[in-house]
């Protein structure tokens, strides 16, 4: 029998997930001159790009350009984009590993992670993912609805999500209309009354989660103040009488949240830094505090789905892996063909970028495997197969959407199906 990865019986590898990492896994996987692989991507969504198309700030449009690289990984020989499907349901990992030699689970983190305060579900208490996908048109977030009548939002947490939700709240007409935003969360927060949005940090701001760009961004925007004690620049800095006003807290945690069937105040608990295992940690000094306010976005991090069929570390919400190779369990060796990268691998942490490093060492290690021949034993390899299952199964899963992923064939078809 010839070699996997040899022109004979070329690689095989399906990648479940089509974001950063999973296309960052595919462009190593195709690039790789020795090696004769094909790689199918599947995603859920009809639409690639994950977090790119999803989560980034619709006012960040450089950092969304990063999709011209994966436009270009997407045309390599051997690449093959399966939107709508759903691995857990339309197709399982067990069919996969009848179809493919390696698996490679580039999911990401696809829920928030809870407070756990008493009132956290009260009406006008939203994740901040969910307002993320909202706004930025996520399929998932349609339906959802954004009170935005009240004079005060709290956002809780301040990593990049807090900085981006904060500045989304914040953006005047004149810059929301240069995004993409989604036409119904324009419509509503053209309309906002919101005037003020506090961010709780619950250390102090040497800890903070934001990244400096981030930061001073805030401090550029049209019409909304940044009022932060602690921080120098800042401080220094006279609010200029703009009609909103970003106020940055530190060492304050959210206690409870109140409100007569709906979000009406925040208590909040004055913390004090105490190191622990080499750690600066928040710890409550007993102090409350109360904030009436109208909507409070949770914005404490993701955390990952488990999926049929695959090892999760339930405690740190991923995939049970080391170094990119899923593990059977904590202490057992490596499920043979299955891989992870992205969040899922790692957790959701870094940016777009850092999926691109996380990427290579998982690919390293599956090319590895390649050259070992440590790699699942499909019963049918051939790419038809996929494809003929995926017919089985039925409309509207059983159809490919090979290679569809330029924004210009997207807008193609919109306008033949608008037209006509
Ligand atoms: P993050 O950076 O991990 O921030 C989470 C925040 O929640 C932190 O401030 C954390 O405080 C706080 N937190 C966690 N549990 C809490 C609790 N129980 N009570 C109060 N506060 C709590 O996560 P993220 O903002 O979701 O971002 C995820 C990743 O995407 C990050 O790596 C981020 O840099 C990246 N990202 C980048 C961009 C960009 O480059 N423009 C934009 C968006 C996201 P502690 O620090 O005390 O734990």
């Amino acid at each position: 029998m010839s070699k996997i990865g040899s022109p004979e019986s070329p690689l095989r590898v399906a990648i479940v997930g089509a974001g950063p990492s999973g296309f960052y896994a595919a462009e190593h996987i195709l690039k790789g001159e020795d090696m004769h692989a094909q790689v199918d991507l599947f995603d859920r969504l009809p639409t690639p790009f994950g977090l790119v198309r999803g989560g980034v700030a619709p006012d960040h449009p450089k950092i969304k350009s990063v999709i011209r690289v994966y436009e270009k990984t997407a045309a390599r020989d051997g690449f093959r984009f399966f939107g709508n499907v759903k691995v857990g349901h339309d197709v399982e990992v067990e069919d996969l590993e009848r179809l493919y030699h390696a698996i490679v689970f580039t999911v990401g983190c696809e829920t928030d992670r809870q407070l756990g305060v008493p009132g956290e579900d009260l009406p006008g208490s939203h994740a901040a993912t969910a307002f993320v996908g909202w706004y930025n048109a996520h399929p998932d977030y349609a339906d959802e609805h954004f009170d935005l009548s009240c004079e005060r939002a709290v956002v809780i947490g301040n990593g990049n999500v807090a900085m981006d939700v904060a500045r989304m709240l914040a953006l005047t007409d004149h810059e929301l209309r240069q995004t993409d935003t989604a036409d119904h969360a324009i419509e509503v927060l053209d309309a906002k009354k919101v005037r003020e949005i506090v961010v709780l940090g619950r250390r102090g701001p040497a800890q903070a989660a934001f990244t400096n760009p981030e930061i001073r961004e805030l401090g550029e925007m049209e019409d909304a103040d940044v009022i932060v004690d602690p921080l120098r620049e800042f401080s220094q800095r006279q609010p200029e009488g703009k009609r909103q006003r970003i106020v940055l807290r530190f060492l304050v945690s959210p206690v409870e949240i109140r409100g007569d069937g709906k979000v009406e105040k925040i208590v909040i608990g004055r913390n004090e830094l105490v190191e622990e295992d080499g750690t600066l940690r928040a710890r409550d000094t007993g102090e409350r505090e109360e904030l009436e306010c109208g909507l409070v976005l949770r914005s404490v991090g993701y955390t990952g789905i488990p999926i049929e069929g695959v090892p999760f570390d339930e405690k740190r919400g991923l995939i049970l892996n080391e170094g990119g190779r899923v593990l059977d369990s904590h202490d057992s060796g490596h499920k043979v063909g299955h891989y992870t990268a992205g969040w899922i691998k790692r957790g959701p942490s870094g940016v777009i970028g850092t999926n691109k490093k996380d990427a290579l060492e998982t690919v390293t290690h599956l090319l590895a495997d390649v050259e070992s021949q440590t790699l699942l034993r499909p019963a049918s390899p051939e790419p038809i197969a996929v494809e003929e299952l995926l017919a089985e199964r039925g409309e509207p899963h059983g159809r490919p959407r090979v290679k569809f992923v330029r924004v210009e064939e997207m807008l193609d078809t919109l306008g033949e199906k608008i037209s006509g």
